[in-house]
């Protein structure tokens, strides 16, 4: 995982000339590139990759010595830079501008390892508890920021020092590591996905998706609006009133969904769902006007991301596995059970006697152990 943190930097007098050189020197070789790209192309159709650029450097170097003076890495990132212009270029973005001192106010540096009699030397270092951070060719700078903390655990890549209305800021990029605990799992959990019942657990929970609608209001609300005279206040008073209205209802089935994915993640170690196919669902018109107002979708996202967050685990079962006709008792396969108004059922051969959505959070329950066993097999 990366993570940028940004310091407000405090450069001695000495260090913040050496700050504006090396921005202004990158600020050069940008401009110097996409000159020298425009010209070649214009003559022979084609021009300099960024690493043929990059190889180009040293005699730059020769012609205009004051480059030597600055961050080498910083040189070689503001021709990575032109080279992401070009890039958005070709997806369809502008071409690439010439930059001035507005458009042009950092310069990246890359942290460099090396070893040297035997000891590992870092060209980027961070020092929380004396608030230093040291910097190619700067050495020491004094920072300020995140005072809470001594220590940064992980990696540190990269860092772009930027000057912004006379001040000074450094962003350095950290990979950090996720240290997940021992997955010891003990509670699982089945469930089965609807659209009256949003969840309904193989525990024998059903969680209604009882959002208020609005419906008499908003319909009220879409007469008057037909009514009323456009462009006259009246209608955008009436306007504003539905969009108020949706507003509320987006915010409620918000809260709703994070509250139940709250209570399943907590209360579970392995949460088993189907892996719908929501766009086919919206094609099949029955469900599809119940489902506009059904965040499947929404609920499946959030319990996936909730579960790897707080080292749980959400098993998806083939969409196509028929949950719903199987018996959960004696594993006979009732087809008549296809019919979706069919709401409880006997299994012909074992009598058991079924709630449709339970027997099928039930079966989800079963399919994903299964699934999850053959993963520890692996
Ligand atoms: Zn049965």
């Amino acid at each position: 995982m990366l993570k940028a943190y940004v310091f407000r930097l405090y450069p001695d007098n000495n260090q913040k000339q050496m700050i504006n050189q090396t921005i202004g020197n990158s600020r050069f070789i940008y401009n110097y590139f996409l000159n020298d790209k425009i010209t070649e192309y214009k003559k022979f159709k084609k021009s300099k990759t960024a690493y043929d650029q990059i190889k180009c450097i040293p005699s730059l170097i020769e012609n205009y010595p004051w480059l030597k003076q600055s961050d080498s890495c910083a040189l070689r990132n503001s021709i990575f830079n032109l080279d992401d212009a070009y890039k958005s270029f070709y997806n369809g973005k502008g071409y690439p501008k010439f930059k001035n001192k507005d458009k042009y106010n950092s310069y990246k540096t890359n942290n460099m390892k090396s070893i040297y009699k035997g000891k590992q030397y870092e060209s980027i270092k961070l020092d929380l508890i004396n608030k230093i951070i040291i910097l190619p060719k700067l050495k020491e700078v004094k920072i300020r920021g995140y005072r809470k903390l001594n220590k940064i655990n992980g990696i540190i890549k990269s860092a772009v020092i930027r000057k912004e209305a006379k001040k000074y800021y450094v962003s350095v990029l950290i990979e950090e590591e996720l240290i997940k605990p021992i997955f010891n799992p003990k509670n699982i959990v089945g469930l089965d996905l609807g659209i009256k019942d949003l969840v309904i657990t193989s525990n024998h929970e059903k969680i209604e998706n009882k959002v208020k609608s609005y419906n008499k209001r908003l319909k009220g609300l879409q007469k008057a609006l037909s009514r009323a005279k456009v462009g006259s206040n009246n209608r955008y008073k009436i306007k504003l009133k539905i969009q108020r209205i949706y507003q509320k209802i987006k915010n409620a089935r918000k809260h709703l969904i994070h509250n139940i994915t709250n209570k399943i993640i907590k209360e579970n170690d392995i949460i088993i769902t189907e892996n719908l196919d929501i766009k086919n669902m919206y094609q099949n018109h029955n469900i599809a006007k119940s489902l506009t107002n059904t965040p499947l979708g929404h609920l499946i996202r959030i319990l996936k991301y909730k579960s790897e967050w707080q080292n749980k685990k959400l098993i998806q079962v083939d969409r196509y596995y028929p949950s719903s006709q199987i018996c959960s008792k004696c594993g006979y396969k009732n087809e008549k059970v296809k019919d979706l108004t069919i709401r409880k059922w006997e299994c012909p051969r074992c009598n058991t006697k079924h709630d449709r959505d339970y027997n099928a959070s039930e079966n989800i329950l079963f399919e994903g152990i299964k699934l999850y066993m053959e993963q520890l097999q692996v």
